[in-house]
């Protein structure tokens, strides 16, 4: 089990992972979902031991990986976002390598190990290819692989993947499902769809900070439920805007599209109540007639968008 207490890091002025909570169980598959630089590999680098934490702990099975790194160390096996692959060694050659340094000690040990893993990821019969000519696809399978040796229970892989090709993506998903049913296994991703199938449980993260976690289910079913309005109402921004937010209960109003005297925007009924009535009227009475209005429920697509794309344009202009 792993304890994620009050994680913060700051990288001088800017806070990369911000006061994040949480609790992994044993046995289930979590997916850390966010946007690009949400925090997500700052925060298993730090579950792994490779960063310090600026503020917070992180315990794997009782064991701080600050004060006790090689007792904690030893229950996880991290496939880093860019994994260190030697281009010059074998498959075989570099997972005899990684087992040497994960101290498994004896030589045939190290066989035994590798040769399981090799099934276990599908690499039997390029154990003799240069990592060199593998495809993007095996490549991420020797870092699975890689991962798996020195027998973790807890296996952390950071968007295990990105860069791979539709049919390779549908086979490394397969793999970690596979791997569930032995370990315990982390993932982090930016697409939502690839944690709602492969992942039992979901942590979504946004500018740093943790904004929902639940079963994929109770995600869609709670936060789905939320009714999303979509208008088109003549008028300036400004007043189309002013009328519809004063309507009680309505929030995230968004512009969609904006073009000769015509608004288009989306809200959001947090209540549950049906708002269109009280809408239209309150843009008629601003003199802002009502052209096209409809409501459906939010998809889970919608959630993560919203719950994610405030806190990801900051960091877009200040990158820029
Ligand atoms: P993700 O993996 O979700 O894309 P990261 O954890 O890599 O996000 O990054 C989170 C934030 O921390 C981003 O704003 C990123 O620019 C910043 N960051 C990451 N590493 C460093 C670093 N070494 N120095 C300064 N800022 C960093
Ligand atoms: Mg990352």
């Amino acid at each position: 089990m792993i304890e994620v207490k009050h994680l913060t890091k700051r990288y001088g002025r800017r806070t990369a992972v911000d006061d994040v909570s949480f609790t992994v169980e044993d046995g289930c598959i979590y997916g850390l979902l966010g946007p690009n630089g949400a925090g997500k590999s700052t925060t298993m680098n730090i579950m792994t031991g490779f960063l310090s934490a600026t503020e917070g702990e992180v315990r794997i099975d009782g064991h701080d990986i600050a004060e006790e790194p090689l007792e904690a160390k030893a229950c996880i096996g991290y496939l880093p976002e860019q994994p260190p692959l030697y281009q010059d060694m074998t498959v075989e050659e570099y997972l005899l390598f990684v087992a040497e340094l994960k101290r498994v000690r004896k030589k045939g040990d190290r066989r035994v190990a590798v040769n399981k893993a090799c099934r276990r990821t599908g690499l039997v019969g390029m154990e003799k290819r240069l990592i060199r000519n593998l495809s993007k696809g095996y490549r991420q399978r020797v870092g699975i692989a890689a991962a798996l040796l020195g027998a973790p229970r807890i296996i952390i892989l950071d968007e295990p993947t990105v860069g791979l090709d539709p049919a390779q993506m549908i086979e490394i998903r397969a793999l970690i499902h596979d791997l569930g049913r032995t370990h315990t296994v982390i993932l982090s991703s930016h697409i939502l769809s690839e944690v709602q199938t492969v992942c039992d449980r979901v942590l979504i993260i946004a500018g740093g900070k943790l904004v929902a976690q639940g079963t994929p289910e109770e995600l869609a079913g709670k936060l789905a439920a939320r009714g999303i309005i979509s208008v088109t109402a003549q008028g300036t921004r400004e007043a189309v805007l002013a009328a519809a937010s004063g309507v009680e209960g309505l929030s995230d109003l968004r512009v969609t599209a904006e073009k000769s005297g015509e608004v288009s925007f989306t809200a959001v009924s947090t209540t549950g109540k049906d708002l269109r009535g009280a809408l239209s009227l309150a843009l008629a009475q601003a003199g802002c007639p009502v052209l096209s209005m409809n409501a459906g429920s939010m998809s889970l697509e919608d959630v993560f968008l919203q719950l994610t794309e405030h806190t990801g344009a900051p960091e877009q202009k200040e990158e820029a």
